[in-house]
């Protein structure tokens, strides 16, 4: 006997899947019956993630792509559409945290943030967007379209130390909104997801110093796991036509603020 999933018929982009919420997520759609593209630069990590979501019964094409260059990102748009004819769902999660006092900060820590949060989301926001649109006018299967912009406690609260990280998150947050007005009435739905502290590799590319400060914030708590993050996001594409998640914010129950 064969169940209809949820997903089934649509195709999902996931950014920076080779890790952490992006993986998870990859993962829990592909349980949902999307097809879905996986996006990130290590080539061997996106390999393992298609198998285990083969083995799993889903579907899963990986793409090795550096979304901070604008060429690369429009490109994995294209062959992902290439690929499945279609895009009902983009994950924008790809992003990295590199924190630490605004004195002294080394600048190139700053562009890479700016580069990947800011403008790799940008990118992959403009190139899909023609594609959600026109998968949104589609009745079969779904007539709706999902954007899901990953964004963070950060996009909501400024602290010491995260100043750079902070600003590509609020606007982040800024730009959500914007695009969600303009699009919502075709039945894309923009949604902003915004977790609290998660166990991943996020935090390991900070400067050693900054690492050990932030870490004490968190010492002792039991935070959020990649899956829990994969489970909201999967409510939020899986809810009716008629009804958009337009913002989740997720801290695990230990996190003040
Ligand atoms: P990870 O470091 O585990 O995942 C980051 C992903 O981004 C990886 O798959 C990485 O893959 C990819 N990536 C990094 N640079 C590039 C690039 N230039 N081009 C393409 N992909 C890239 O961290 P998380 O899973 O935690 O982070 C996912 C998102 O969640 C981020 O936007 C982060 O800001 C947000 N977030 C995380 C929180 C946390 O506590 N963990 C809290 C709040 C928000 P690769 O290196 O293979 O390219």
């Amino acid at each position: 006997m064969t169940t209809t999933r949820r997903l089934d018929g649509t195709v999902a982009l996931v950014t920076g899947a080779s890790s952490g919420i992006g993986a998870a997520t990859a993962r829990s759609l592909a349980l949902e019956g999307a097809t879905v593209v996986a996006a990130a630069r290590r080539r061997d990590r996106l390999d393992d993630l298609v198998s285990a979501i083969g083995a799993d019964g889903g579907s899963a094409h990986a793409v090795e792509v550096d979304l901070t260059d604008r060429q690369a990102a429009t490109g994995l748009v294209d062959v992902a559409v290439a690929e499945h004819g279609r895009l009902d769902i983009v994950v924008n999660n790809a992003g990295v945290m590199l924190n630490g006092p605004i004195e002294d900060a080394p600048v190139d820590e700053w562009e890479r943030m700016v580069d990947l949060n800011v403008k790799g989301l940008l990118y992959v926001a403009h190139a899909t967007l023609p594609h959600l649109l026109r998968a949104a006018a589609d009745a079969e299967p779904r007539g709706v379209a999902d954007l899901v912009n990953i964004s963070s406690v950060a996009g909501r609260v400024a602290r010491v130390g995260s100043g750079v990280y902070n600003l590509t998150k609020h606007g982040l947050g800024a730009f959500s909104e914007s695009l969600r007005q303009e699009v919502t009435e075709r039945h894309v739905r923009v949604a902003l997801v915004e977790p609290g502290a998660v166990a991943t590799e996020l935090a390991t590319h900070m400067r050693p110093e900054v690492l050990a400060q932030m870490a004490k914030r968190f010492e002792g708590k039991e935070i959020l796991q990649a899956d829990d993050i994969a489970d909201a996001i999967t409510y939020v594409v899986t809810r009716p036509r008629h009804m958009a998640i337009n913002e989740v914010l997720i801290r695990p129950t230990e996190q003040q603020a």
